[in-house]
């Protein structure tokens, strides 16, 4: 039995259906709500059990380089033939990613990897403050931490990558510190006094349950009347007066459908607006120590060793690591144990593992490194879904966008607050190299 409205134009039809309560689709319900529209979030899970339940909790302001630089393809024999190196791409999903790959490849000439930066450059300067804006209106700034993040280096050779890293930064507009060894210890006097040092970024911070922070956007959503079902949506079809979704209990009528299903939403994006999205997933692992509270004060990264370590209310999160494998196969989560045998030699003693937890997410990425946040088809579909590394950090911002595109008069051209947000449109992969 369905609890939806059936009827295409009465009253009780919702205005908007945002599909998918990760980050992104519960930071817009929320945002849509407070500007008056009634809204259904239906999601399959409950929310926050997508690639929003397990990131590494990072507001990761300062990674505004694409996902990818062209020493990927040197790097490729090892995606195929090491299955703990950091990137691993499963042989069996090689035809299928291929494609991607090809755009991916081509994003990474000089002109698509200017207008990357750009484009995210403009979402993290403004993630910060969005969700200091955000958190604050829902009571719950404890669950940011603006502490600065950490990335370190323990080897000689390592000292000259780092500094031509520091230089593109600084272009970038990123604001870095370079930490001496001593510095480092200072800050975190847990890890080894064998790492040489560091680049600290401190207009970063962290969440210390990512988790956490959906519940409480969605528990502040349903308090300003956002209703929430669990149901899987199958389909979808636009009429002349909104949408009709068929979920696996009934239909849906709503006057706008907002797609937010992370690495799920190129197939309702495609039945909805008629175009094709070139959404691939970058599988990630965490493993969580949750006898490893205080270890650190900040997230830390290792250069080397690629992985990440936060400190959260549950224990320290050790995340990372890219898996091509798509959607369906199963996940290996001897590559979230992997992370403990990496942090091997990071701490003047070794960590504890005990009652540790594993997981695996799916980030949905797009192969020019950014997210789509448009309005299509006349108004009738929103559209917030791509964020690949970055959905927690860029959620806050994504969701006041959302909201200003979806009251923003039909005829407005550009609003005074609204940003240029041609960067993230949809049609930008009409070109069939794009
Ligand atoms: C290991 C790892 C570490 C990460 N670390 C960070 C980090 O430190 N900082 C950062 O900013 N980002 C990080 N990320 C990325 C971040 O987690 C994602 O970008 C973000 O969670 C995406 O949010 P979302 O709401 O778009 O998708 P999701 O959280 O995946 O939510 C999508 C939702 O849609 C639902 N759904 C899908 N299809 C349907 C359907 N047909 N019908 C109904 N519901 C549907 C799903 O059930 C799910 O709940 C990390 C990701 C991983 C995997």
């Amino acid at each position: 039995m369905s609890d939806f409205s059936h009827t295409d134009s009465g009253p009780d039809v919702t205005d908007i259906a945002v599909v998918g309560a990760g980050i992104i689709g519960t930071s817009c319900a929320l945002a849509l709500a407070r500007q008056g529209l009634r809204v259904t979030v239906i999601d399959a899970q409950e929310p926050g059990h997508g690639a929003s339940y397990g990131n590494a909790g990072h507001l990761a302001t300062e990674q505004v380089s694409p996902i990818a630089d062209l020493s990927i393809l040197l790097r490729l024999p090892a995606m195929l033939f090491d299955p703990m190196g950091p990137l691993r791409l499963d042989w069996k999903y090689l035809p299928h990613a291929l494609p991607w790959f090809t755009r991916l490849l081509l994003n990474l000439r000089a002109a698509p990897v200017q207008r990357t930066v750009a484009g995210l450059r403009k979402l993290n300067e403004a993630s910060l403050n969005a969700w200091q804006r955000l958190l604050a209106s829902i009571g719950c700034e404890e669950l940011l931490q603006v502490r600065g993040s950490l990335l370190v280096y323990e080897r000689r050779q390592s000292q000259t990558p780092l500094e031509t890293l520091r230089r593109r930064w600084m272009q970038q507009g990123v604001e870095t510190e370079l930490w001496s060894a001593q510095a480092l210890q200072n800050a975190a006097p847990l890890l080894s006094e064998h790492l040489l040092g560091g680049l600290f970024f401190p207009q970063t911070g962290h969440f210390i349950d990512p988790h956490l922070v959906v519940c409480r956007l969605a528990e502040a959503a349903r308090a300003c009347g956002v209703h929430f079902v669990q149901q899987q949506v199958r389909h979808g079809r636009l009429h002349d007066k909104g949408a009709v979704l068929t979920t696996s209990q009934g239909q849906l009528n709503a006057r706008r459908v907002l797609i937010a299903c992370g690495a799920h939403s190129a197939p309702l994006v495609s039945e909805l607006t008629g175009r094709p999205v070139p959404l691939d997933t970058e599988r990630g692992y965490h493993l969580m120590l949750p006898h490893e509270q205080g270890r650190l004060p900040f997230p830390v990264t290792s250069l080397e060793r690629k992985f990440i370590m936060t400190p959260m209310l549950g224990g320290l999160r050790l995340a990372g690591t890219v898996e091509f494998a798509g959607l369906h196969r199963p996940p290996r989560m001897n590559r979230a144990w992997q992370l403990q045998r990496l942090s091997q030699g990071l701490f003047r003693q070794d960590l504890d593992a005990r009652d540790a937890t594993t997981w695996m997410g799916f980030r949905p990425s797009l192969p020019d490194s950014l997210p789509v946040i448009d309005q299509v088809c006349d108004g009738r579909v929103l559209l917030a879904f791509g964020h690949q590394h970055l959905g927690l950090t860029q959620a806050a911002i994504t969701a006041e966008w959302i909201a200003q595109l979806a009251v923003r008069p039909a005829t407005t051209v550009a609003s005074q607050t609204l940003p240029d947000l041609s960067a993230y449109r949809l049609d930008r992969f009409s070109g069939p190299w794009l």
